[in-house]
């Protein structure tokens, strides 16, 4: 194999390797906020248990005043009682008295059942710390992970990047433009092989001539279709029809 296609090769691994570590850095940023998002999502169903737990008790104690105020009204119609003397007002108070005590009771089993709601409250907050603890126990561990991949990854990609420098120091200024120009739009397969006469880019016929350069290995040859370097290495057949 001519000696500039072993060495773009090398060059290409790098660069195939540059870019997926850019890549997977790019989606650190992402999956750390998808992490804690997930922990604080749990943290919200705490508040939101803790919100319930609330409302239930003011609820309840609103009850409890009103139930104080009936009684208070007992109290005061049965004082009323004591100082009439028409039969008719007392019965009516009586009556007062007895709208007053259905009333109470009432209230009272709706504050039981505020009570039982209550203990189910306090129950699913329990329950919610216990989750949102695990939750923030399970992102830090991760986060803490992330960012040890992270900083490895910035080391390795910072390596790569130097070996890639020196590596294309050691390529003709002409054939580096060539080849980082079709990085730039092809990608990390730029140089190709050729198989049966197929453009391993591409994957268009290669003309004869074409085919004969590059089997001829003097220069570094490109397909006419997609402009990337090819070249005709071991393991490679050369006809289609073999
Ligand atoms: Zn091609």
């Amino acid at each position: 194999m001519l000696e500039i296609i072993e060495k773009l090769l090398v060059l290409q691994d790098r660069d195939r390797r540059v870019i997926r570590h850019r890549h997977q850095l790019s989606r650190i940023g992402p999956e750390r906020q998808a992490l804690l998002g997930q922990a604080s999502g749990t943290k919200e169903a705490l508040e939101a248990a803790k919100a319930k737990a609330n409302s239930i008790e003011s609820a309840r104690k609103e009850l409890e005043l009103e139930a104080q105020t009936k009684e208070e009204q007992i109290q005061r119609y049965s004082s009323q009682q004591l100082q009439t003397k028409k039969n008719e007002e007392y019965r009516a108070l009586a009556n007062e008295i007895k709208g007053c005590k259905q009333a109470i009771s009432s209230l009272e089993d709706q504050q039981l059942e505020l009570l039982d709601q209550f203990d189910e409250a306090q129950a699913a907050i329990k329950t919610a710390e216990e989750e949102a603890r695990s939750a923030k126990k399970l992102a830090d561990e991760k986060v803490a992970d992330l960012e040890k991949r992270e900083s490895t990854m910035k080391e390795e990609l910072e390596q790569l990047i130097q070996e890639r420098t020196a590596l294309s120091a050691g390529i003709d200024p002409p054939t580096l433009v060539r080849y980082e120009r079709l990085l730039k739009f092809k990608g990390e397969k730029s140089v190709v092989g050729v198989d049966r006469g197929i453009c391993g880019g591409c994957h268009v016929k290669l003309p004869v001539q074409i085919m004969i350069s590059c089997q001829g290995q003097k220069e570094v040859v490109n397909c006419p279709n997609c402009g990337r370097i090819v070249y005709f290495g071991e393991g490679m057949r050369r006809e289609q029809s073999e």
